[in-house]
This record gives structure tokens, sequence and C-alpha cells, in this order.
């Protein structure tokens, strides 16, 4: 039984822990791919071009935006973040379930596209918790930390787009509940009319 591969989306409010959530998850299981966004923000320290982003100049990203080469874009903080296409493409066609982790303008954008994409909303256990983590981090300063907060607050407005919410205190709870919520995508009866109509057949060809 050929088993097609299912894009997902998760979004989540900076800081929720979704990095090391969708790490975690492609670490214990193979079945995932990661999709690696372009970026124009500079990296963090400890963040390597070609593995948490392409990091791009202004000038080049749109100049991927204007030759079609990402499914989505957004404007996150000043910053363009985008999902390039290809990898997508290649990954989905081989069978992986690949991952979109996207801020919500673009995670719009992509339902739009995919009526049958699977939303997922990271939420922290609660916003104390969140700001904690904000600032615990250190990579930010007090004014990005805070616009984040503001557009935590923007992006809260539009969590009732996604289909599931996974929150986030425990990661490990966190990892096996999002695998479960794509494994059951997988036993959707609408992604496997194929299977079920061969069933039939073959029950029509035994009993006769
Ligand atoms: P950060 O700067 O903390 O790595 O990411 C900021 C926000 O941009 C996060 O909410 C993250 O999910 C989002 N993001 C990362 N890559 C993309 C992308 O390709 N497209 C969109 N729309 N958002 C992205």
């Amino acid at each position: 039984m050929d088993r097609k591969g299912i894009l997902v989306v998760v979004s989540g409010y900076s800081g929720v822990g979704k990095g090391t959530l969708m790490k975690e998850l492609t670490a214990r299981y193979g079945q995932y791919a990661l999709s690696i966004s372009a970026t124009t923000r500079a990296p963090r320290e400890g963040e390597a071009d070609g593995r948490e982003y392409f990091f791009k100049t202004v000038d080049e990203f749109e100049q991927m935006i204007e030759q079609g080469r990402l499914i989505e874009y957004a404007s996150y903080c000043d910053h363009y973040y985008g999902t390039p296409k290809d990898y997508v493409e290649e990954q989905l066609a081989e069978g992986h379930d690949v991952i979109l982790e996207i801020e919500q303008q673009g995670a719009l954008k992509v339902k739009a596209q995919n009526p049958d994409v699977l939303m997922l909303f990271v939420m922290p256990p609660d916003a104390q918790t969140l700001v904690e983590r904000l600032r615990g981090r250190d990579t930010e300063s007090e004014k990005v930390i805070r616009q984040r907060l503001v557009q935590a607050i923007e992006e809260s407005k539009y969590v009732d787009r996604y289909d599931y919410m996974v929150v986030n205190a425990d990661l490990d709870q966190a990892v096996e509940e999002v695998h479960q919520l794509i494994e059951s995508q997988h036993n959707m009866i609408s992604r496997n009319l194929d299977f079920a109509k061969q069933i039939q057949m073959e029950l029509k060809d035994l009993v006769g």
C-alpha cells in the first residue's frame, strides 16, 4: 500500500519551542522532512546557513519571489521568510511527510493552495511561560522580544484556522502528540479510497 506524503504546517508563538519540537520529531522518526526556509533575518549564534535557514539578502529574497521559487512568503517582524518550492515537492513525491514550520500569514496561504494540509498550532502551557522562554533564550534584544509578543497577539486572532493544537509543556509528550496527529491523518478514509476500493474488489472476487 502506497503512503502519500502529508503536508503539515506547524505554527506557534515565537518562543513556544516549535524549532526544538520539530528537531526532536525528525530525529525520532524517519518519515518526516523538515523544510528549510529562506529568510532575510541575520543568523543567531549557533545557526548555520542551509541548516536552520538559507540566509539571504533582501535582493536575493526578492529574486526568489520573482522567479516563483517560493510556495509562500511573509514579512514577519521586519524580515522576509519564505518556503522554497523544490524541496517540498520532491519530498512529498517521495512519500515523506513534509513539515513547514511557518508563521500564520504564510500558513494561511499554504492552506488556501492545499486544502488538505494538516494545520497544527503549538501553544505554551500559559502566557507567562512563553514570555519567560522568549527572554530565557537570550538571543533577542528587549525591543525584538516585545515586537514578537505583539506579533503573538496578532497571530492569536487566527488560531481558529488551525485543525489541532499541541500544548508544549513537556517536550517528549508534545513530540508524541504531533506524531500521533500526523499518523491519524494518514488513516483518514478520504486519503485511502484506493486501498478501500481494492479490498472491496478482492472481496467481490473471493465471494463471487
Ligand atoms: P525565527 O526568526 O524565530 O526563526 O522565526 C520567526 C517566525 O517566522 C516563526 O514564527 C517561524 O515559524 C516563521 N517562519 C520561519 N520560516 C518561515 C517561512 O518559510 N515562511 C513563513 N511564512 N514563516 C516562517
